[in-house]
């Protein structure tokens, strides 16, 4: 909401929790400073597991996990009126982006002035009015996430979030260095995004074998000194938890370790700017409450969509899509979180047993208790599953619902989309638009399936199921001209670690 203060010439954006409610009027009400003071008390951030400070968007923009090991989450949502959500359908989306995050972040934030380099990171997009959403049929829409630089929807809060994390390091005078576990997409858009950055060096850890031709070249042909990829013998799941703990490592003082994974919640309040953006003007069109199909891996994605809700936009069900990694929709069914072992897919940035992100969902559920998800937490690493109690799982099935697609339901799909619409989607999308079709009766209003990534970054998916290739754009042809840059090494934090000290460290 935009707050006129007395005496200011301009406004501030501020959030009016469910019980701090704002009403002043331009040359009315309290004092700046008066409201300045609530502001910097209201805009701090818990960690999940109860035991860290609280902190604000601005610290939290170069942090990882807190020190508890927990993921931080706001304690309330800020609310938008109807007005100020329909407005915000109006605006353009490198806006709506930028001020999303100022309603987040508070006076501080603002202060700092991060605004323009957001807007200037999504300016620089293929479409900076927003990502395309199309009317396929009925209750049918799409909408197109990967027209960012590296081709999949992690650019829409990877390339923004650059800038702000260069901006903060240019305000304080530091260096940086960004840790990023992934299962291929992550990866190549930090590494794109922190590509020739001073204040900052970015270390990529993927899976060996794990990922696309087209995503490794993505981080590996970069010819960035800034940049180092690290081939990890393991699953995805291994490169997370080394990344984990190396946060929580003496190194991490030295070398000013930096979360950009979805552990960073200024990553997840980017992304929560897409759903506002779609529901509102689908809302617009016909009157009713969005559905959103997901492809889901982390539960990064999806939950900035259930942010989007929490702060009053039309959205009904969203509902969590996989592959044959179908921990979620387990989880979903019967309220059991167990993880079982990581198996290559067609769709490999889906490819993950342990949603991280879930656990701000699991905080939300226990009533934002630090110490019982703490536990529940615990449990899952040392017995490798918990257990949502009924009530819980029925909050949990109230906002979201959850489908799993194998391979040949995917292929199916990839088949039927390009025949019926001429359209050509990624593995990755497929499962949404699978999702899609077989809840639509169970459904009220339109459905909007989120497509992740473009189909050319999956060309062996996309030829298996169609016979042909999709167009190659040209910048990712160019990849294939260049040399790669890349260390192999097995699945442990030394081995990781002192390929960063070879690299980054000081002699
Ligand atoms: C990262 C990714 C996903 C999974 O998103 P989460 O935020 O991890 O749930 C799905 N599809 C594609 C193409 C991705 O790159």
């Amino acid at each position: 909401m935009i707050l006129p203060i007395s005496g200011a010439a301009d406004c501030v954006f501020i959030p009016h929790f469910h019980y701090i409610r704002f009403l002043f009027t331009c040359g009315e009400g309290l004092a700046k400073s008066t409201i300045l003071e609530i502001l910097e008390n209201a805009m701090l951030y818990s960690s999940t597991r109860g035991n860290a400070p609280a902190r604000s968007l601005r610290e939290l923009l170069n942090r990882g996990t807190a020190e508890d090991g927990g993921l931080y989450a706001p304690e309330a949502w800020p609310e938008l009126t109807a007005s100020e959500l329909s407005a915000m359908g109006e605006q353009a989306y490198d806006q709506i982006a930028s001020d999303v995050l100022a309603l987040f972040g508070g006076d501080d934030w603002q202060q700092s002035d991060f605004s323009a380099g957001i807007r200037k990171a999504l300016a620089g997009f293929e479409r900076s009015d927003g990502p395309p959403l199309h009317h396929l049929e009925d209750q049918l829409w799409s909408m197109e996430l990967f027209h960012g630089p590296t081709f999949a929807f992690k650019d829409y809060a990877l390339a923004p979030l650059a800038e702000a994390i260069d901006r903060e390091l240019t305000i304080s005078g530091k260096r940086a260095t960004v840790l990023c576990a992934t299962s291929g997409d992550t990866g190549a858009a930090t590494a794109n995004a922190f590509a020739g950055r001073s204040q900052a060096n970015a270390v990529i850890l993927f899976p060996e074998g794990r990922v696309s031709d087209v995503q490794r070249r993505q981080m590996t042909c970069l010819g960035a000194s800034n940049v180092q990829a690290i081939s990890v013998r393991g699953d995805f799941d291994d490169c997370q938890s080394i990344v984990k703990s190396l946060y929580q490592s003496e190194a991490a003082k030295e070398y000013s370790y930096t979360a950009v994974n979805s552990i960073n919640l200024a990553r997840i309040l980017l992304q929560t700017s897409y759903y506002i953006y779609a529901s509102v003007k689908i809302h617009a069109e016909c009157g009713q409450s969005v559905n959103f199909a997901v492809p889901s891996g982390n539960f990064g994605n999806i939950f900035a969509g259930y942010i989007a809700k929490q702060m009053g936009a039309p959205i009904g069900k969203l509902i969590v899509t996989s592959n044959e990694n179908d921990v979620l929709p387990r989880l979903f069914e019967t309220g059991m979180m167990s993880k079982a072992e990581t198996i290559p897919t067609i769709s490999p940035s889906m490819d993950i047993q342990v949603s991280s992100n879930f656990e701000r969902m699991l905080w939300i559920l226990k009533g934002r208790d630090g110490t019982a998800t703490r536990d529940m937490q615990k449990q899952l690493a040392e017995r490798s599953f918990y257990e949502l109690s009924q009530s819980e799982h029925s909050k949990l099935t109230k906002d979201f619902g959850a489908m799993k697609c194998g391979k040949g339901d995917a292929l199916d799909t990839m088949r039927q989309i390009h025949e019926q619409f001429g359209k050509i989607i990624c593995p990755h999308s497929a499962t949404g638009y699978f999702a899609a079709d077989q809840l639509k009766a169970t459904l009220d209003g339109p459905i909007v399936v989120t497509e992740t990534a473009h189909p050319a970054k999956f060309p062996t998916a996309v030829e298996e199921a169609l016979g042909m290739l999709p167009d190659t754009p040209a910048r990712l042809e160019d990849l294939f001209a260049c040399e790669e840059e890349f260390v192999t090494v097995s699945p442990t934090v030394e081995a990781v670690q002192s390929v960063i000290d070879g690299k980054f460290g000081t002699p």
